[in-house]
């Protein structure tokens, strides 16, 4: 494939209301749609997002190597495989929301050229993919509302932002929604590492009345949640302490943490989580694909991620109704608590338009 244009194009999209969690908050995403045409004028596009508060680029960072990569890539050439993909990109210097957004156009625009390369190349992929829902800080009532409304959409797993002040106040909430809705749910917690090692092992114990499937960062760094897993009743996950797969590959294997949340754009890692899932899918931890606020073409390959893994468990990408407005159709809508996922229709012809 010869690379013979590249593009880019900034965006911002508002929430529908603000996002927080016991860290920040989030109100609007800024980003990059980034397109590649290849020799044949075939066309793909990605997104590039990167995250504030969780990547370690901001938007500033990744247009100063997009201004110069549009020269850079041009007339590029390399061979449709997976593996030339990452040696190909190893020769630029970039930040892990851009690589998340190459790989993800050089793929796209493989399988446009080769229409049968995810299923030849990739191996098999769930049709339908749960997805959790996921319920910030805010009012308890309003909380257990929220839970109501999207339980009644047909969502079945629920992860609860938790880590508040007072942990009495994250317990009656808990308390609340096991009473109301009992084992019909699966609930996880997500604490953003709040809580002291000492803490959280208290904590696990006290909660482990409620049939949590998991909790996510309870405390900072690797070696206290690590520390956490080797005693916590209820299973442990592992969010943003991991920045690189590498880190991932010791988790697995050197702790007792079952859940690893991966955050593509956030890890850089589009072609790496696919070696990453397909090494690591028999092992008996799952890896759970998250999103960080994408639009409708970085979901994409989020979902098409999620799809490959396999197990069952909801994965963080239910993001449909998150933004105000979205920069082309959603492809991959949440219907029934579930994301259908066909990979002969990947990647999806988005209708972007830009002035
Ligand atoms: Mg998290």
């Amino acid at each position: 494939m010869i690379v013979k244009q590249f593009k880019y194009f900034p965006f911002l999209l508002k929430l529908n209301a603000p996002f927080q969690n016991s860290s920040n908050i989030i109100t609007e995403r800024k980003g990059f749609i980034i397109s590649m045409m290849d020799e044949q004028e075939n066309i793909s596009y990605a997104e590039c997002s990167p995250l504030p508060g969780f990547s370690s680029e901001t938007f500033d960072d990744v247009e100063t190597i997009l201004k110069g990569l549009r020269f850079q890539l041009q007339g590029f050439s390399f061979k449709d495989d997976l593996h030339s993909i990452s040696e190909f990109l190893s020769e630029f210097k970039l930040v892990p929301s851009l690589r998340f957004a190459l790989e993800q156009v050089i793929l796209n625009l493989i399988v446009r050229r080769e229409k049968d390369f995810l299923v030849e190349h990739l191996g098999k992929f769930n049709s339908n993919i749960p997805v959790n829902a996921v319920m910030g800080f805010g009012k308890q009532e309003d909380i257990i509302s929220s839970i109501s409304k999207k339980y009644g959409k047909g969502f079945r797993t629920f992860k609860i932002k938790i880590g508040r002040e007072s942990f009495e106040d994250d317990f009656r909430l808990i308390e609340n929604i096991h009473e109301k809705f009992g084992d019909t749910i699966n609930l996880r917690l997500d604490v953003n590492g709040k809580w002291s090692l000492e803490a959280a092992v208290k904590y696990s114990f006290l909660l482990n009345m409620f049939n949590i499937q998991y909790i996510e960062e309870p405390c900072k760094g690797i070696l206290n949640i690590s520390s956490l897993a080797e005693s916590s009743p209820i299973p442990i996950a592992v969010d943003e302490s991991f920045h690189s797969i590498n880190e991932a590959k010791q988790i697995i294997q050197q702790s007792k943490i079952d859940f690893i949340i991966f955050k593509p754009t956030i890890l850089g890692a589009l072609i790496g989580a696919v070696d990453f899932i397909k090494e690591f899918e028999n092992c008996g931890k799952r890896i759970i694909i998250s999103s960080s606020f994408e639009s409708a073409v970085g979901k994409s390959a989020l979902v098409m991620l999620a799809a490959l893994t396999g197990h069952l468990y909801a994965h963080g990408l239910d993001i449909s109704n998150i933004f105000a407005n979205d920069i082309c159709t959603d492809f991959y809508e949440t219907i029934n608590g579930y994301i259908s996922f066909d990979p002969h229709f990947y990647p999806p012809l988005f209708d972007l338009i830009f002035k």
